[in-house]
């Protein structure tokens, strides 16, 4: 039985969407709130959807060893603190990371039994789409994303589960059920 589970993918296929939805299907599972050195888009509160902390910071918090994780995306840093899963594996809970590619690696190697899942998106085209129409990047920020995509999606065969991010309730559907059978989870009955 798994008890981390990392949702890794190039940015705007729908990772926080799903996870959003998978977590309505499996309350269970605890999610992990990751540092960042990003600022924050409107509407996003420290503490919740990231901490939000500065360059030095971030860098301290790295050389003291507090991160399970952490990787340079798009010229941000980004990192998962042992803390964050450290308190649920401490009460047996289960819980979900929503990461970058370098980042699921390192998880791999620290964490060998984590179930990591790789979010492609249906086409090149979708994903350009989708983080356009999503509507919080610049358009230099988008295309700095498309470009890390390109490396991202080539190391969708590093990961042994790969949900297509097509139609959202198909893919909603195959990731609770991989989730579902990793964490142990129950098996919900037909009326
Ligand atoms: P990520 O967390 O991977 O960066 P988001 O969850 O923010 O991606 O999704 C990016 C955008 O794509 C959002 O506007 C979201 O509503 C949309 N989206 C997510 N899944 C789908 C889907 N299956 N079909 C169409 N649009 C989607
Ligand atoms: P965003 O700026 O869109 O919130 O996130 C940018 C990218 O960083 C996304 O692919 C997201 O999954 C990833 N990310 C978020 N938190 C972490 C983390 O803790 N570690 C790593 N390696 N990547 C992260």
């Amino acid at each position: 039985m798994s008890r981390v589970v990392v949702i890794t993918g190039p940015s705007g296929v729908g990772k926080g969407t799903l996870i959003r939805l998978l977590r309505e299907q499996l309350p269970q599972l605890g999610l992990s709130v990751s540092a960042t050195t990003r600022p924050p888009r409107p509407g996003e509160r420290d503490g919740v959807e990231y901490h939000f902390l500065d360059e030095p910071e971030f860098a301290r918090l790295a050389f003291e060893g507090a991160f399970v994780e952490h990787a340079e995306y798009a010229g941000r840093r980004y990192g998962t603190l042992r803390s964050e899963l450290e308190r649920r594996a401490a009460a047996g809970e289960p819980v979900v990371l929503e990461i970058e590619v370098q980042g699921a690696r390192q998880v791999r190697e620290a964490i060998p039994d984590a179930l990591l899942v790789f979010i492609a998106p249906p086409s090149r085209e979708a994903l350009r789409e989708r983080l356009v129409g999503r509507g919080t990047d610049m358009p230099e920020v988008v295309e700095r994303r498309l470009g890390v995509a390109e490396l991202e999606l080539r190391a969708q065969d590093e990961f042994e589960f790969v949900v297509v991010n097509d139609r959202l309730e198909d893919a909603v559907r195959e990731l609770v059920a991989v989730v579902r059978e990793a964490i142990g989870g129950p098996v919900d009955c037909e009326p």
